[in-house]
């Protein structure tokens, strides 16, 4: 469906001719997102260059109960970034500008579409980082991580997203700026709007102006080690943890995501359960916990251990790690991707991994486990040829096996990828009436509907 002409006019009234695109094939480009959910074509793509102008936007769409998705680089896995019928897709794409970098705070400034990695790019020359270290980083948009409260390799040493951002800078659905949370590193002034609006998916404001908080590039060392299967490798990652040491990363791969990354990029890693991990801080710091590392490892049963031997391996390795996803789309062309992002407390991680590979083998399924061991975080992947309906279901049936095991022991249906529109049937099952809470707040915030509706909440 066209915008009215009235509509189309007072868009580019704001953000210019060439900040409104409705030609199909730029409607095609925004229509879905990295999950599996079928494109939704939106009616325009409006591309802001300032706060101003989104809030001007935003105002207008309230007045014509115009649906609103915001989009980083759209590499949400659960349909987050799908537009909602009938709307329009507003791309934070062109607001991508470091606009302050404060060493001496440990902040910096940022537009909502700077990428994750450019960032760390610039930071590195002044020896910080922005942490949380999304797997998606070379796109990942920082207001797209502020709308999934983004997670990732660095997180279980410095926090996700939400532990990260200091300040907010926000337009809310009537078209108000507001600014939200401050720079000091505690505050206990009112309610903490911050918190809230980080994970909301673009569903009560849209962030314009994020203040992150950095940390100084510490000196790493990346090992390795494989296990006899993915329960023990995970039993390792609770060893490790209880020794007080907390790694920069401690990530599981099981065998099926192993050949998955050897095969797409060439690799020759033992095709056994890996547990990948790096060590952060001083030198002296590194060498010692990489020993007690080592220790742990081989006490829980480990195959072989090894230590990146140069900038070059430890490179590869991560970037092996990162790969998961993108070797498994290669390897399974025409599938659709059933996925899961369970979180458990990090004592039913080994329970969890068990779970899901049993739960595979009954749906008679093949699995990739994967994941952000250290905090307890699982990813799944199933891949089913999308026509096969039947093969479908049971993918969904492990799926939600696997989440209401993690609910069972107290962890979440979602760790880091969001609700979307894949995991909206499991938030009444997490949250019982606390959801009526949620409700309640989308409702104050955006009484009209207009903010990626369909998302989270029905
Ligand atoms: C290969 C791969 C690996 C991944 N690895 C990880 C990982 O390790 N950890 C992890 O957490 N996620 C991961 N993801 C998921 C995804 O990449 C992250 O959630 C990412 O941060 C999303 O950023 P984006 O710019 O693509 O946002 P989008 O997908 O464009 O948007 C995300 C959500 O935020 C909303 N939004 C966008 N911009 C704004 C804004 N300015 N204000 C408010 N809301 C906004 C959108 O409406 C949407 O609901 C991965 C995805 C892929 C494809």
């Amino acid at each position: 469906m066209s915008l009215p002409p009235s509509v189309h006019r007072a868009l580019v009234k704001i953000v210019g001719e060439r900040g409104v695109s409705v030609e199909r094939s730029v409607l095609r480009d925004y229509s879905h997102d990295e999950s599996s959910f079928e494109p939704v074509m939106p009616r325009a793509v409006v591309k802001p260059d300032t706060a101003e102008q989104v809030a001007e936007v935003l105002a207008l769409a309230d007045r014509y109960r115009l649906p609103v998705t915001a989009r980083g680089a759209g590499s949400s896995l659960e349909g987050n970034a799908v537009p909602s019928p009938n709307g329009i897709v507003l791309s934070l794409e062109r607001m991508n500008r470091v606009l302050e970098v404060l060493p001496e705070d440990f902040q910096a400034r940022v537009q909502p579409g700077v990428v994750y990695d450019e960032l760390n790019r610039l930071l590195a020359r002044q020896g910080l980082f922005f942490a949380p270290g999304p797997a998606s980083g070379d796109v990942a948009t920082i207001g797209g991580m502020v709308g999934n409260n983004s997670g990732g390799l660095n997180a279980l040493r410095y926090g996700v997203t939400r532990d990260n951002v200091l300040r907010l800078q926000l337009a809310l659905a009537n078209g108000t700026l507001i600014s939200a949370g401050t720079r000091a590193l505690k505050s206990s002034s009112g309610y903490d709007l911050v918190r809230l609006f980080i994970g909301s998916e673009g569903t009560l404001g849209i962030a314009t102006e994020v203040v992150v908080r950095l940390h100084g590039v510490p000196e790493r060392r990346t090992a390795w080690a494989n296990f006899q299967s993915p329960e023990a490798a995970a039993s390792a990652v609770f060893e490790i943890m209880r020794t007080g040491i907390v790694p920069g990363a401690l990530e599981l791969l099981d065998p099926e995501s192993v050949r998955a990354v050897n095969a797409v990029l060439g690799l020759a890693w033992p095709e056994l359960p890996m547990l990948l991990m790096e060590f952060h801080g001083t030198p002296a710091a590194i060498r010692e916990e990489g020993e007690e590392g080592r220790r742990v490892c081989q006490e829980a049963g480990a195959l072989a251990f090894r230590f990146a031997s140069d900038g070059a391996e430890r490179e590869q390795l991560w970037a092996g790690r990162k790969a998961v996803n993108r070797a498994e789309r290669t390897l399974h062309p025409g599938c659709t991707f059933v996925k899961s992002d369970v979180a458990v407390p990090l004592s039913h991680y080994a329970q969890a991994v068990h779970q899901a590979h049993s739960l595979a083998e009954r749906q008679a399924l093949k699995l990739m486990t994967y994941g952000h061991a250290g905090d307890g975080n699982l990813h799944t992947s199933t891949a089913v040829p999308s026509a096969d309906a039947e093969a479908l279901s049971r993918a969904e049936a492990l799926v939600e096996g696997l989440i209401s095991f993690a609910l069972s022991v107290g962890g979440t249906a979602t760790a880091e990828h969001g609700i979307g529109l894949a995991k909206k049937r499991f938030l009444q099952l997490e949250h019982g009436p606390a959801v009526e809470v949620m409700q309640a707040l989308k409702t104050a915030l955006d009484p009209n509907g207009i903010l990626n509706p369909g998302k989270i909440l029905s």
